[in-house]
Order: C-alpha cells, then structure tokens, then sequence
C-alpha cells in the first residue's frame, strides 16, 4: 500500500501553508511560534523549494540558488528563525567580473564599488554618491515611471561598460531588466551594496536541516508529498484545502506556490470579480534558468583567487536579450570551496547558471532535448576553461538542469526562477480583499523575490493572517491547553 504522508493529520487547522520555498517556511514558522496551530503541505519529497539541493554519489552535493544574498538575511534570520542559522552567514568576498569590457575583482559593497567607479571607470565622485543615494532612497511606493534603463542614462549617459558593471549581478539576481521599473533595480542594487554579498556556511541541506528541526520545536506540522488540488472557498471565505482526495480545513491558507498557480488553479477565476481576474492575467511570469552542476576530482584544488562568484560573458556590449538567449554569452559560475560548503570527501563544485526563456526548451523531442542538454554541459566547459584549466580533465561529473527542470521540480509554471514580474505584488498583496483568509507568500514583484525578499514577504504575510486569527478571536494553542 502506499503511504499515506497524511497520517495522523488532523481535520482543522488555524493555518495551513502550501509550499516549502524559504516564505512559505517562514510565514508557518512564525505562526506556530506565536500559538497558532499550523499545516504545512508541500508537494516535493524535501523541503525548500528552490533553496534546494542534490546529492550524487562519492560526497557530491550541488546547491540550486545558494549563490548569494544581501547582508539583510542576518537580520531575518536571527528574528525569525533562530541565531544558530544567522551565525552560520558569512560573506563572499570574490566576486569577479571578467567580459570584454573590463576584468575586475570585488567585494561588492558600496565603498569598493565607489573606488572602482571612480578610479577605473573615471566616473565623478559626486555623481557616484548622487547615484548611490537615489539607489538607496527608492521606495516601494515611489513613482514607478522610470525604468533602470533610464536611470542609468540620467547617471552615466552612453557608458554600456558603466551600466554593464551595475547590471549584470542584479539581472543575475531577480531577472530584473533594463525596462522594469528603476525601483526593482534601486532596492535590490542597495541591499547588496550595504555589505556585500553572503553565503550560508554549511549548505542549503544544512540551512533546511536547521529550519526544520526549529519548526518542528515551534510545533509546525510539516508534510511532504502533499500536493494540493484545490483551496476551498465557500460563501467568499477560504475554508480550507482539498489535498490527496482528503479535505482539510482551516480559517486562512497560505500559498507559497506560484501566483499564477494558485489563483487560476488551485483556487479558480470563477470566486474572483472579473477586474480581478483581468489584472491577475496581466501579471507576467518572471524569466527562468539553466544550470550546470560540476564536481572536481577528489582532491583537485583551485586558487581562491579564482573567485566565489565570477559573472563571465564574452559579448561584446551588455543586452538583456543576449542574456537571456540559447545561444549563451553570459554564464555567472558559483565556486563552492569546502570550507563554506561541507562536503564528505572534500570536493570543490562549480555551478554555472544562466537565465533563461522557457520557449527555448519546452516542446522539444526527447533526443533534441537531451542534445541541447549535452550541448549546455560542453559549450559551459568550453568557458569555463579560461578560468579552470583544463577543465574537461579534472571535472568528473557534470549534469544540466533546464526551465523543464525547475518546473518540473517546483510546480512554477514556465519554470519560472523568481516568481512574477512586479506587477505580480499588487495582486498577491490583493488577494485577502477579494477572499477572506486568502494570503501569498512567494516570490513576486522582484523585491519580493530571492532568499532575502521572499523571506521577509513571509514576515509580513505571518502578520497578515495573525491580524485576521486575532479579529477572529482565535485562541492559541497554549491558551487551549491551559483551558
Ligand atoms: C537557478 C536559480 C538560482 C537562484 N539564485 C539565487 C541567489 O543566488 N540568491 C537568491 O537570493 N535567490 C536566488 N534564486 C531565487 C530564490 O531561490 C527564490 O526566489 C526563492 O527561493 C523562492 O522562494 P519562495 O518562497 O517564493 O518559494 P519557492 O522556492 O518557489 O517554493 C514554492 C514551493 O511550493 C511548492 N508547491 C507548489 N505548488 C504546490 C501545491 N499545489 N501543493 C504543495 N506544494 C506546492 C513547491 O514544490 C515549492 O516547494 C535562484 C533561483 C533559481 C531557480
């Protein structure tokens, strides 16, 4: 028979969250922590959604999207998980730059890039403080007019190589383009120009290990293999959630899962206004990725000076278009050394990520498909040489994953790495308005997005939904068992 992960769950919950990715986990570890009884429902076999990981024989472990954050993670951790985990983030401090416009290393904070801007790029200091201050003065809720691209000209009119420097890390980042509004840009530009960029020491099983032991401590009733079908909404409020033939009730549900998703399928257009529905299809799905997973021979080493994150092109100029093609010019490579990343034979990988279309992979025949796999895997080596010598020789295991694989995985349509487009927030932060008790918390709206940003939407959802269970005077879980 097989098992039913199920078992043992009970038919009412204050909160069930769909999803593990990194804001469903915390918006369920926040709410547990306050009182409330909490369902966590996730349709993979781990937890974590995109902060993923996987293991291949001989000690070989590949991290998916731990390739760097801003400072502000600390911060988040430390309030809503726990000091142990905070204490485990420590910065990266190559991060490498090599095109034909310029080669350069840094440690990505706003006092090296202002040396670099000034001495290399031969940019004024007055207007790199006046560009740093614009930047770290935006604002959600600041004119959205302007796009990054027209920043850019209003700064540093005509200088590709100035713009290429501020834009490729962040393109990198949230798939954020030259025509999204500047606001995308600014707010994310600054959280990784505060510090620098950071790294979880230990890996994304260790960070995942860790927030589940702490949820569990909080009480979280956590599930895997629990897709859910439907979310229940009866007389315009959620109700709860039909998951594995079973229905499951609940005074609010928390989706994590993709926007798109959880509106058009797990909820359907018909419990919405027609406006509504007309804005939630406007909302674009944000660009996905490929990748390639390296390992070296036990017992290779490269120099550090290699770098932790080394963003490589060799396009002549910077086009968002050339960064999101097939045909690959720009390939950002993650170096996961040992002693941040813990591994049982003591291996260094090499992960090489790229955006990408998710045209450009779906629909083709099996043969084509695992051709064009091969291809992404031998056109990687080919640039990675430059910066490992030798590099057919001493790698001994590669594998590619495409936008069909992170859909595959995730359940994002469209394999889509950062959720939505901007746009996406307004209407997640919409949803409670049009159902009671319905809430995202996933990455949306770009800001929203990453490590950082899809935690703190999941610091601001769990407060959303404590607001709703108080209104409702719902009683916590300690104030049932001292009654
Ligand atoms: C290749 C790549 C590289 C990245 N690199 C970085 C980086 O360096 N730095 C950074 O900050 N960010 C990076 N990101 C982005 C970052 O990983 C994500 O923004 C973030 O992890 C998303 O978290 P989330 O809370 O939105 O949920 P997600 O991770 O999207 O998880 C959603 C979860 O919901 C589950 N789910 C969906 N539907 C259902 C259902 N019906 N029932 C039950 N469960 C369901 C899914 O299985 C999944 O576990 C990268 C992403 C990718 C793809």
């Amino acid at each position: 028979m097989p098992k039913d992960f199920l078992a043992g769950a009970k038919s009412r919950y204050d909160v069930i969250v769909i999803g593990s990715g990194l804001g469903g986990l915390t918006t369920a570890n926040i709410l547990a922590r306050s009182g409330y009884d909490v369902l966590l429902l996730e349709q993979h076999y781990k937890l974590g959604g995109m902060a993923t990981w996987f293991k291949r024989p001989e000690g070989r472990i590949f991290d998916i999207s731990l390739h760097g954050f801003p400072y502000g993670m600390v911060k988040s951790c430390r309030r809503y998980w726990s000091q142990e985990i905070a204490d485990q983030i420590v910065q990266l401090e190559g991060v490498r730059f090599e095109n034909p416009m310029f080669s350069l290393t840094t440690t990505y904070d706003r006092r090296d890039f202002t040396r670099l801007l000034t001495e290399r790029f031969g940019v004024s200091q007055q207007q790199v403080d006046a560009f740093f201050d614009v930047a770290r003065g935006m604002n959600f809720y600041d004119d959205r007019r302007e796009t990054t691209g027209e920043l850019f000209e209003r700064f540093f009119p005509g200088r590709t190589d100035v713009v290429r420097l501020l834009m490729e890390p962040i393109v990198y980042a949230n798939g954020s383009t030259l025509e999204d509004p500047a606001i995308t840009y600014g707010i994310v530009f600054s959280n990784f120009m505060s510090k620098g960029v950071f790294t979880f020491r230990g890996g994304t099983d260790g960070l995942i290990r860790s927030m589940h032991d702490e949820m569990k401590k909080n009480g979280v009733d956590a599930r895997i293999n629990c897709g859910v079908d439907r979310i229940l909404v009866e007389g315009g409020r959620v109700v709860g959630v039909s998951v594995g033939g079973r229905r499951i009730e609940a005074s609010a549900v928390v989706s994590n899962a993709n926007l798109n998703a959880t509106i058009f399928r797990m909820v359907g257009e018909e419990h919405f206004p027609c406006d509504f529905v007309e804005q939630a299809r406007a909302v674009r799905l944000n660009t996905t990725s490929t990748q390639v997973y390296m390992s070296l021979r036990e017992g290779d080493d490269i120099d550090r000076s290699t770098g932790d994150l080394l963003f490589s092109s060799t396009a002549r100029d910077f086009s968002t278009d050339l960064l999101l093609g097939r045909d690959i010019t720009s390939r950002t490579f993650s170096f996961y050394y040992p002693e941040s990343r813990p591994n049982p034979r003591n291996r260094i990988f090499i992960v090489s990520s790229t955006n990408a279309r998710y045209e450009d992979w779906a629909g083709m025949p099996a043969e084509e498909y695992r051709l064009a796999k091969e291809d992404l895997v031998e056109t990687t080596f080919e640039a990675l040489e430059p910066f490992v010598p030798n590099c057919r020789d001493r790698i001994d295991f590669a594998e590619a994953a495409t936008p069909l694989t992170f859909e595959h995985y995730t359940w994002h349509e469209r394999g889509a790495s950062f959720g939505t487009k901007f746009e996406g927030l307004e209407v997640s932060r919409a949803l409670p308005e049009r159902i009671e008790g319905l809430y995202h918390a996933g990455s949306c709206g770009i800001i929203m997005s990453g490590w950082l940003g899809t935690i703190n939407y999941g610091v601001i959802v769990a407060n959303d939904v404590d607001g709703l269970l108080l209104r409702r005077g719902t009683p916590k879980v300690d104030e049932l068992s001292a009654g």
